[in-house]
């Protein structure tokens, strides 16, 4: 019993001070579960886009159809719970302010599956859909 009490406090205590899943340093609730969990928006574009990435490492497709403009969200989304995300880079952002209307954000992101390691290199469009920020589409490269 006492084992399991000291287990489920480590536990805790690992949540709390590890940084956000997105690559913050912040704690994750103080960071994006407030947006996965849909109690806040995020104010800028890049703050959604690491929500997303958040996301996509807690596989939580309810979140990426919100934060997913409805034209453009797929009918099926590909989550993997093999896949491992090994971390988040924000490269660039244009726009994507409290005050514009829209955003770019160019980000890396890597994950493992399979045994094989992925790098996405991705620019990102975001847009303002009923007064918060919603994922439009994204163009890769290498
Ligand atoms: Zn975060």
């Amino acid at each position: 019993m006492q084992d399991n009490d000291t287990k489920a406090m480590k536990n805790n205590k690992k949540n709390d001070t590890e940084g956000c899943p997105c690559g913050n340093q912040k704690p994750y609730k103080e960071c994006c579960q407030p947006y996965v969990e849909q109690l806040e928006n995020p104010a800028t574009a890049e703050a959604l886009m690491r929500s997303r990435y958040t996301a996509f490492v807690l596989n939580n497709e309810d979140y990426l159809r919100f934060s997913w403009h409805s034209d453009t969200c797929p009918k099926t989304i590909h989550l993997d719970a093999e896949t491992k995300w090994l971390g988040l880079s924000i490269i660039s952002t244009e726009g994507g302010r409290v005050s514009d209307e829209n955003g770019r954000v160019e980000f890396v992101a890597r994950y493992k599956n399979s045994g094989k390691a992925v790098r996405i290199h991705e620019n990102s469009r975001f847009t303002r859909f009923e007064d918060r920020w919603v994922y439009l589409d994204g163009k890769t490269s290498d």
